[in-house]
């Protein structure tokens, strides 16, 4: 009944933890790891940084060619028109050059008047201008209607030449654009064009766009571009914001292999790596492309190391739950197996209150009635009566010790005592009993003990509890063991007998409230669980302790030790 009961508490347990916590605990560990394999099988994360790299250059790319057409087109309005005097044209050109130091030169081309090229005068040689000049006249003699008719077409009248160029130092790279002028002349071809300057593109105009890129990158909340950002960049890479990130140019047809001569670069590019994501330039700006990537580091190891994070965190918190779940587990296995304690407890007192009260009842009975004419049959019943309410007054004051022990109550009175006759004296009450069981009784007693502080009641309880032990838990051979002697700076009480013994790993379990142990003599014997707790309690509120020695089938000794000074004071233990 009792087991079926418990058998049912600890299923509904089973199953609650099971279904409540275990269940969903363990999917959502699945789950999520589910969700970071995926991510990682996917490269989803290198894809969605490389996506967000991709839009960085797009927008780069529109910032640089916005710069070069404005450049331009500011020199485009303040171009000389074809019916300025060569002159006037002369000086216009020679203003426009000192106010733009990011062109090598500038042309103007008439068909009727030839060509008049304008160039940085520190940079370029005059043989070098008479080269240009004559490269643009037979350049744009052929092809200079042509190229006006196409321009007429376009919304903005610009065309660009781009290329890298053969030089004495390595190639160089230029761009030329070439515009109608805003007056347009019907009777004759007339074109202006000007050239970036290789060296200024190089040193000054890449750098300069690179660094305000990178270094704007995503680290403000300002602005549209990282707004826009945030939106393309879901929340879990939020981590690679931190990240700075290097630029750079280079021809585009390196692009296959790694970049080994970038044209410029931002801060922050070492060259060990490979751009991340890399984009062809156009106009103006063709034959170049922009690379970009991470300073010091890659997105695979962003990943990575994203990954590694995600399953260690995930690592942990499954340790943790399945730890928590052990603990919970072992903790109420523990309220169960008390709880069951406390109902053997209950019944358990129930009968050996019952059975002295029984045989009171029954002796005291047959003594009323007056049957009984001998005088020896009538002492052997008072006896008998005296010493069941011995057992009952010795039952009742360990409960009532016990539970003033749990609620903290528990009060010791300690005074000087002569303990070898206290404990001769407590022996002395149990003598006859001891020899009537046929118990073979062997007593020996140092008397030359000095006086010690204990509670004398405490310290009998304690003694009658052991030898009560002695006397329940033999079965075979009866002998009753009681020492008291001194050794060293303590004294000790041994009570022995060569009773069932106790198994070794149910040795330390004894002295635990209400742990009685599985022999089935204890179990068809009468018991609390109680005494030896109260014991172990009365002996370490002396100072002292309890152990036990014991075999199976060879007997126990219990062995009380309590120091010669004693802590001396009275009070709550
Ligand atoms: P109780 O005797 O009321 O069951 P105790 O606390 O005095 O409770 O003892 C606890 C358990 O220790 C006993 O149930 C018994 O199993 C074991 N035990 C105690 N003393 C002895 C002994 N002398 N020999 C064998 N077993 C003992």
């Amino acid at each position: 009944m009792k087991s079926k009961r418990e058998g049912n508490t600890r299923f509904r347990l089973v199953l609650t933890l099971g279904l409540a916590v275990v269940l969903p605990a363990l999917t959502l560990i699945y789950v999520n790891f589910k969700h970071v394999k995926s991510i990682q099988r996917d490269k989803k994360f290198e894809a969605l940084l490389h996506r967000d790299f991709q839009y960085l250059l797009y927008i780069a790319q529109k910032k640089i060619n916005g710069k070069a057409y404005e450049i331009t087109e500011q020199a485009r309005d303040v171009f000389p028109s074809a019916e300025d005097s060569d002159k006037d044209k002369k000086s216009k050109l020679e203003q426009l050059m000192a106010k733009s130091p990011w062109f090598g030169h500038v042309f103007l081309f008439d068909s009727k008047k030839g060509v008049i090229v304008q160039a940085q005068k520190d940079r370029t040689s005059d043989h070098e201008i008479a080269e240009l000049e004559r490269m643009y006249k037979g350049w744009m003699g052929m092809e200079g209607a042509f190229l006006v008719e196409q321009l007429r077409k376009k919304p903005k009248p610009f065309t660009w030449y781009s290329g890298e160029f053969g030089g004495p130092n390595g190639p160089t790279y230029q761009t030329t654009a070439i515009f109608t002028l805003p007056k347009l002349t019907s009777d004759r071809t007339v074109l202006g064009g000007v050239t970036f300057d290789s060296k200024y593109l190089k040193e000054t105009f890449f750098p300069q766009l690179l660094e305000e890129f990178t270094s704007q990158k995503f680290s403000g909340d300002q602005g549209q571009r990282v707004a826009q950002f945030h939106e393309l960049a879901p929340r879990e890479i939020d981590e690679h914001q931190e990240q700075r990130l290097a630029m750079l140019v280079f021809p585009a047809d390196a692009m296959k292999s790694e970049p080994e001569r970038p044209l410029a670069m931002s801060t922050g590019w070492n060259g060990e790596n490979k751009p991340e994501v890399s984009q062809k330039l156009d106009d103006p700006f063709r034959g170049l492309a922009l690379g970009i990537k991470f300073q010091g580091t890659t997105a695979q190891a962003i990943a990575n190391r994203w990954v590694m994070q995600s399953f260690s965190i995930l690592g942990v918190l499954s340790v943790l739950m399945i730890g928590g779940l052990v603990l919970t587990y072992r903790s109420v296995n523990k309220q169960m197996a008390l709880a069951r304690l406390k109902s053997d407890f209950v019944s358990n007192v129930s009968h050996e209150l019952r059975t002295p009260l029984a045989l009171i009842r029954l002796y005291a009975e047959t003594l009323e009635l007056g049957r009984i004419t001998t005088e020896l049959k009538k002492h052997e019943y008072y006896s008998i009566i005296r010493k069941e309410s011995e057992r009952l007054t010795a039952l009742i004051n360990n409960i009532l010790d016990f539970s003033r022990i749990e609620a903290g109550r528990k009060e010791y009175d300690f005074r000087e005592t002569d303990i070898a006759e206290l404990v001769r004296n407590t022996l002395d009450s149990y003598r006859y009993q001891i020899e009537q069981q046929g118990f073979v009784f062997e007593e020996q007693i140092d008397t030359s003990i000095p006086s010690v502080r204990v509670d004398r009641e405490a310290i009998a309880r304690a003694l009658v509890n052991l030898v009560n032990n002695a006397l329940k838990y033999s079965d075979n051979e009866k002998f009753l063991g009681v020492r008291l002697y001194r050794d060293d700076r303590v004294l000790k009480l041994e009570v022995s007998d060569r009773g069932i013994g106790i198994d070794r790993n149910e040795q330390s379990r004894i002295f635990e409230k209400f742990y009685r142990t599985g022999d089935p003599l204890v179990h068809n014997t009468k018991g609390s669980g109680l005494g030896l707790s109260l014991v172990r309690h009365i002996t370490k509120a002396h100072g002292g302790d309890v152990e036990v020695e014991s075999a199976p089938g060879r007997g126990s000794k219990f062995i009380v030790t309590l120091p010669l000074t004693q802590p001396g004071t009275t009070g709550a233990a």
